[in-house]
């Protein structure tokens, strides 16, 4: 990748043509190979004098809007520009249609003549040829004397031109532009000249367009149809202190907990290295989001690969994602209910989790990373088709308030797990210090007065 130096995203920005369907249709166009170069041709009818019929064709726009797009593409390096031709434009009307005309340097007038020049010694008049002829003899129009010899009384300056209104001699006539279309005479400083270009598609960005035209649209709405809100380009603040700039941030609210999906798209000519990958995990792990995803065009290096399983990375490559966006069953999500969850007992917190999606399993038994066994009251897990989500959820019920030790525990055990996303149901409440350690490592406290039995 070029952008080396980037401090806050390496990955090229976000496509920014949401609001304007034609340029994205003229960009899909150019992806998929049915328009290659576009190049100008010469039109005196069009406002601009030089017309692209291939983009006119497929967006339906004319003359400056055209070039306009055009440009806008060029300057976000998504089309490589080559010169063509330069044109000459009149700033009064904007045609590119001009004529030169010659001018006398003296008075300006363009009524000048041009043919051999004669100066009679006699009286110093200097005169066209034609002035001096008469009926097969060359009198001076000045003084009426006869021309003898040439070099004795008169000599020839050569072939230059003389303005007939102010009598002026010269040899080279100033060059003015008139314009065709509204008549106007420019003066050679005035007169605009405009670069047109060719373009065509900066191959460097094939791979990130063909991911942005289509798989990431699809993304999106795969997302959206589970019940995820998806911002792009979305700035996360991490616990550093540092903004951190997300490709695609997911987040789901399912009322007793928000799910946040980091997505990273990582697009490259080459095989994306160690230091990317690198990149996007410890920008994750900084805003506290521990679900990754990483979509990569083409694919990683082996090192990366590594990396990417060690640190729980997802990682998609786009063929991967057609498969996971075509295998998802559609289901209509439950619109999710917003206000503060409640629950009497601990079958309507299992209800409420199913009609979220969630399969609930009660007491399940699961082996830690150290190779011991745990009991959690209830684990709830949704698959999305693309991440598996968990919940782990405690319950303690106690006469008395539960204290920092069950917290512990709890904790340890979903650790050992590797379940980032707790729940802690006490009853009837936590003790003080319970309650701090539970909000630092991000356990959330229900605190219920009673739990009636499960009907
Ligand atoms: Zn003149
Ligand atoms: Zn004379
Ligand atoms: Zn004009």
């Amino acid at each position: 990748m070029a952008e080396e130096n980037k401090p806050i995203s390496n990955s090229p920005p976000a496509l920014d043509l949401g609001e304007n369907e034609k340029v994205i249709r003229l960009v899909a166009e150019m992806v998929a190979g049915k328009i290659a170069d576009i190049r100008p041709q010469f039109d005196s009818t069009s406002e601009t004098g030089f017309i692209y019929p291939a983009v006119e064709q497929v967006l339906a726009v004319k003359g400056e809007e055209v070039v306009s797009i055009l440009e806008s593409l060029a300057k976000k390096d998504i089309l490589k520009r080559d010169f063509f031709d330069k044109f000459l434009r009149c700033p009064q009307c904007r045609s590119v249609i001009l004529r030169p005309t010659t001018h006398c340097p003296k008075c300006g007038s363009g009524n000048i003549a041009r043919g051999r020049v004669f100066e009679h010694f006699v009286c110093k008049y200097v005169g066209l040829e034609d002035e001096f002829m008469s009926k097969g003899r060359y009198i001076c129009p000045k003084c009426g004397q006869e021309l003898q010899t040439i070099g004795s009384d008169y000599q020839s300056l050569g072939l230059l031109r003389k303005c007939p209104d102010c009598d002026e001699v010269f040899n080279i006539p100033v060059i003015k532009w008139r314009c065709l279309k509204c008549s106007s005479v420019i003066a050679e400083d005035k007169v605009g000249e405009v670069n047109v270009y060719s373009y065509r598609l900066n191959e460097a960005k094939r791979g990130w367009l063909e991911f942005e035209l289509k798989p990431k649209s699809q993304l999106i709405e795969f997302l959206k149809q589970r019940g995820y809100k998806v911002k792009e380009n979305a700035e996360v603040k991490g616990k550093s202190g540092a903004e951190h700039r997300i490709d695609m941030l997911a987040t789901r609210d399912n009322g007793i907990i928000t799910y946040s999906i980091a997505i990273g798209v990582k697009v490259a000519g080459d095989k994306i290295g160690l230091r990317e990958i690198f990149d996007f995990d410890d920008k994750a792990y900084d805003a506290g989001i521990h679900d990754k995803i990483l979509v990569v065009v083409p694919g990683l290096g082996k090192e990366a690969e590594q990396f990417a399983s060690l640190q729980r990375i997802k990682v998609l490559e786009v063929k991967d994602l057609e498969t996971v966006l075509a295998s998802g069953v559609l289901k209509p999500s439950e619109e999710v209910k917003r206000e503060p969850f409640e629950f009497k007992s601990k079958s309507q917190l299992i209800e409420y989790l199913q009609l979220n999606d969630y399969e609930v399993k009660e007491n399940a038994e699961v082996k830690g990373r150290s190779g011991a066994k745990h009991r959690i009251d209830m684990l709830a897990t949704r698959d999305d088709g693309i991440m598996t989500h968990h919940i782990a959820i405690g319950i303690e019920v106690a006469g008395e308030p539960v204290g920092l030790a069950q917290v512990f525990d709890f904790d340890e055990k979903t650790y050992d797990i590797g379940i980032l996303d707790k729940v802690f149901i006490a009853v009837p409440r936590l003790t003080k210090e319970a309650r701090q350690f539970a909000q630092r490592q991000k356990i959330k406290v229900f605190e219920v007065k009673e739990l009636e039995p499960s009907s």
